[in-house]
């Protein structure tokens, strides 16, 4: 009877916690997701590694207009080859701003090797100017795991280290899910989805409203720049492209 009693208090509460963790673990699709009797619409794919049709293609190798300066309207990196270099005039920010989005970005640290842990081939890719995917040489290279390379900085380590050798291009394809403020005043965490060199790293890691320590931007808002920075290495990137979800 005692057992019967607790446990019938218990439902409702079990319940409620089931509710938050499941909130919390997957964040709602987009309001805009098709209906399940709803023909998706076609996209031209483009060649292997896109840009595909429906992309905002923010570097194809030509010129920066893209993006502006971190401190100067101008963006200061170098241009050459169909690459951009970062150079220590800080980072990029894209024109354009974003909140649930596909990124693909291709990048390569340098060929010669200098430094260790943190401080070789560092750069990143933050969405919305707020959270890093790491950049960094992590070929032979040790650093603690939520910094190293794929990491959500100082969030969620890379379930692999998936990285090519040091001057060899390498790609990440990034799924976003922004966090969002809901009417109630409550944040619905947003998630992070991670392909290194095609390999999953991370898999659907919450996002809140606490940004990478460090990052040029911060705060819970609707939406943000893609942000690419420059940590004192040469890191090159090309192919950079984004499609809005
Ligand atoms: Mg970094």
């Amino acid at each position: 009877m005692i057992f019967h009693r607790h446990f019938r208090h218990s439902v409702p509460l079990l319940a409620v916690a089931g509710l938050i963790l499941g909130t919390w673990a997957c964040p709602l699709p987009a309001a805009d997701a098709p209906k399940p009797d709803q023909e998706p619409p076609v996209v031209d794919p483009g060649p292997v590694g896109g840009p595909p049709a429906d992309a905002i293609v923010l570097f194809d190798g030509k010129d920066l207009t893209q993006f502006r300066g971190e401190r100067s309207p101008e963006p200061k990196w170098k241009v050459e080859g169909g690459v951009m270099e970062t150079t220590p005039g800080g980072g990029l920010f894209s024109k354009e701003e974003f909140t649930d989005c596909q990124v693909h970005v291709e990048w390569a640290s340098p060929s010669v090797p200098k430094g260790s842990g943190q401080g070789r081939g560092n750069s990143g890719v933050y969405l919305m100017g707020r959270y890093e995917i790491q950049v960094l040489d992590c070929h032979s290279n040790k650093t603690y795991p939520n910094g190293q390379c794929g990491a959500f900085y100082g969030h969620s380590a890379p379930l692999v280290n998936a990285c090519r050798k040091p001057g060899e291009w390498q790609s990440y394809d990034i799924i976003f899910r922004a966090p969002k403020k809901l009417p109630d005043g409550k944040v619905q965490p947003g998630s992070f989805t991670v392909l290194h060199n095609g390999i999953l790293i991370q898999d659907h890691i919450p996002v809140g409203e606490k940004s990478t320590a460090a990052a040029p931007l911060s705060g819970l808002v609707e939406k943000g720049p893609l942000y690419l920075q420059d940590h004192g290495n040469p890191v090159r990137y090309r192919n950079v492209w984004v499609r809005r979800l």
